[in-house]
């Protein structure tokens, strides 16, 4: 009997496991891969419904202009909306979009149009402390359908990163009209590129040398940037596919006259961060925990957004580094058999260590330990792990009680050689 039980419990726990680590849902499509980078993000803020009652009584005023360098911005990416198709990470409910722009008015963020962006970012201006710039990917049939008008209700202004091979108005495509028509009613189009390489594409170019691959770029971004503008006037923003960039990439997208360019590495845009990669939050249509997070104005940076930029051929991952040593190392590349997850906070000051939480993606809140002789904060994993990558979120609240959060994101390589028989250490 105890046999069994053990079995059974043993059934169980394998189960969970599979559930949890299985690899995220591949698609074909070349355009689901936008939200690949973003895809472990997680956030703590408060329940939406809490603000949201707090603001009921109160009417929307306009929030005061604050200096430049008080301003955060949270930009917000969206791709394919629906009333009725099943939610995925890259298709969002009508109604869900709907109470996102609502909770938007209601808590007093001010949603700013690319140009006000710009001209803050450039020094031309200043904003409220609070801003949101929304911006659509792709260019869904849908985006006309379903979000323009409720954007334009809502008297949002927002911007189509549109890719030029998906804008005939086949399929599910745009049409230019429907487009100029957005463009009347507060839209600024960007560019997406031509095709909307994969990854892998750009990695085999790469291989080919760095003319070869320079010129995929002139082509990808310069054909892009002129067939748009012929459409639709001036076009001087860029969204990377799929968030994939290299320090190649970016230099020649500067060259190609583009003013700023979006990545798809969550955060607040502040005046500092590198005009070429600028944070965003990708909106899931299966998961409103990027919305959350994307909302949460609350938390402090932990110092400065750097960018880095990133080395060829990895994807991007989150910024800024936690505060202190962790394994694995942010954008470090894993076998799927690493034994845990640890954050070395014994050098970070005053943290009460009863408050300590980790999160991982794909996981929510894991049964981390803190080792109370060398503050290690450590989550042995129960099972090999073959997602592609993992963010790590963890929070704790200072002896004095302020809250800190740190987060960083590593890889995991499914053919790298397994080393451990079993996976506890
Ligand atoms: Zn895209």
């Amino acid at each position: 009997m105890k046999a069994l039980f053990r079995v059974l419990i043993l059934t169980i726990s394998m189960v969970a496991c599979a559930q949890d680590v299985e690899p995220m849902p591949v698609e074909l499509d070349p355009l689901a891969l936008d939200v690949v980078e973003a895809s472990g993000v997680l956030d703590t803020p408060r329940p939406l419904d809490e603000e949201e009652e707090a603001a009921e009584e109160v009417e929307p005023e306009k929030p005061l202009d604050v200096p430049r360098d008080q301003t955060r911005v949270a930009v917000l990416g969206y791709h394919n909306f629906s009333k009725t198709a099943p939610v995925t990470q890259m298709l969002i409910r009508t109604s869900e979009f709907r109470e996102q722009m609502e909770y938007i008015r209601r808590n007093k963020l001010t949603v700013i149009s690319m140009q006000e962006f710009l001209e803050w970012r450039l020094g031309n201006r200043t904003l409220p402390a609070r801003c949101v710039l929304i911006t659509l990917d792709d260019g869904w049939k849908s985006v006309y359908t379903e979000a323009f008008p409720i954007l334009k209700e809502y008297g949002y202004p927002f911007t189509l990163f549109l890719y030029t091979n998906f804008l005939s108005g086949r399929g599910d495509s745009l049409t230019p009209a429907q487009v100029r028509e957005m463009q009347a009613h507060g839209a600024t189009v960007g560019s997406h590129s031509v095709s909307h390489l994969y990854p892998s594409s750009w990695k085999k170019r790469e291989k080919l040398g760095a003319d070869a691959y320079a010129e995929l770029v002139d082509t990808e971004v310069g054909e892009s940037r002129k067939k748009l503008s012929e459409l639709f006037g001036t076009v001087n923003t860029y969204c990377y596919p799929g968030g994939y960039h290299t320090p190649a990439m970016v230099e020649r997208l500067a060259s190609h006259g583009y003013v700023a360019a979006f990545t798809v590495i969550p955060g607040k845009v502040t005046v500092s961060e590198a005009a070429l990669e600028i944070p965003r939050y990708m909106i899931f249509g299966n998961n409103s925990s990027v919305f959350r997070a994307a909302m949460d104005f609350r938390v402090a940076q932990l110092g400065t957004v750097v960018s880095t930029g990133a080395s060829p051929g990895t994807l991007p991952t989150s910024t800024p580094p936690p505060p202190f040593l962790v394994s694995p190392k942010p954008e470090e590349t894993v076998a799927p058999d690493f034994p845990a997850i640890t954050a070395y906070m014994s050098g970070v000051a005053g943290v009460d260590f009863s408050t300590v939480q980790m999160k991982v993606s794909g996981f929510g809140r894991v049964p981390a330990k803190v080792d109370k002789a060398t503050h290690a904060v450590q989550w042995v994993l129960p099972c090999r792990i073959y997602m592609p990558n993992l963010s790590v979120h963890v929070t704790w609240k200072s002896t004095e009680g302020t809250s800190h959060k740190a987060e960083w994101s590593f890889s995991i390589d499914p053919n790298a050689p397994i080393k451990t028989v079993n996976t506890t250490p």
